[in-house]
């Protein structure tokens, strides 16, 4: 544990299998409501795959598939260039994936179409999946300037989803992760990204009523997770608190697991979790991490100092 908390790196592996555990968790209970999944699992705590895609135990979904995708396009291109995110995400649909979202499906169409890399403005675009997907841009920008990591995020937002509370909501969480794998516990998160995000947008505001059933609008999502993140205690009881809320419960799960996988490093995801994970996204997520880090000069000393090879 001592370790995990010096070394960004450690708590960066943290963040990113927390990611594919929470959507992997999350996938089963996914669009429904708090009371189906009490008659159905009880409390749900099981990674056992099943839901409305019918999924392997340990299978990701999109929200996994496109932060991979994400991650593999800064690699190549060496920063967070949005043709190659948008080649990547486009690469990703013609895998045919059964989930992917209308949001994101018309952001790739278009640019099939037009091979313009930003969406116009869009009354619509305020989902949650520019934010599912934005841990390897907050990654490959740990360390770098406000601006630099701002500018990150919305390039690969934008290909997409072009709306101001998805483009605020996505650095927020953002920042959250960044924070914490350089060493911020959950104070300073509710007082630093999430305070800043509060005041630019009170409907974010999330010690209100809880958030059960939330939706795919970043607004609900993000309560829910905020909730799940600051009142419970932990890796494992933060992610079974927002998946039993149903809803849009692998996004939520995938989001809360990589900010409290940020907080509290992998040793924190129960074994019967990260075991029951898909191998392959497990060796990706493991090849992934050192190197989307290495990309922000970040891995390479606790403090997260610049050091050349
Ligand atoms: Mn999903
Ligand atoms: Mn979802």
């Amino acid at each position: 544990m001592s370790l995990e908390r010096r070394h960004p790196r450690e708590r960066a592996l943290g963040a990113y299998l927390g990611l594919a555990v929470g959507d992997a968790l999350g996938a089963t209970v996914e669009f429904m409501t708090p009371a189906e999944i009490r008659v159905r699992h009880g409390v749900h705590d099981r990674i056992i795959g099943g839901g409305w895609l019918h999924l392997r135990p340990g299978a990701v979904t999109d929200d996994t598939a496109m932060s991979l995708a994400l991650g593999r396009a800064i690699l190549q291109a060496g920063a967070v260039e949005a043709r190659a995110v948008a080649e990547a995400f486009s690469a990703w649909m013609r895998t045919r994936p059964p989930d992917i979202g209308h949001t994101v499906r018309r952001g790739i169409l278009r640019y099939r179409r037009s091979g313009e890399t930003e969406t116009p403005f869009n009354e619509q675009d305020a989902g949650n999946g520019a934010c599912m997907r934005v841990l390897p841009a907050a990654l490959a920008t740990l360390g770098q300037p406000p601006q630099a990591v701002a500018a990150a995020c919305r390039r690969q937002a934008r290909v997409t989803h072009h709306h101001p509370l998805s483009d605020a909501g996505t650095l927020c969480v953002a920042r959250m992760v960044q924070q914490a794998l350089a060493g911020a516990g959950r104070r300073e998160l509710i007082h630093g990204p999430v305070a800043d995000l509060v005041r630019a947008h009170p409907e974010f505001r999330f010690r209100t009523r809880r958030e059960e059933n939330p939706s795919p609008f970043i607004v609900h999502t993000l309560r829910a997770v905020f909730q799940a993140v600051f009142d419970s205690d932990g890796f494992e009881e933060c992610l079974v608190d927002v998946v039993n809320r149903g809803g849009d419960a692998d996004t939520t799960g995938a989001i809360a697991g990589m900010i409290a996988g940020a907080l509290h490093g992998p040793g924190s995801i129960p074994g019967r979790w990260s075991d029951a994970l898909d191998p392959g996204v497990r060796r990706e997520i493991q090849w992934q991490t050192p190197r989307l880090l290495e990309l922000a000069g970040a891995c390479s000393s606790a403090g997260g100092r610049r050091r050349r090879p």
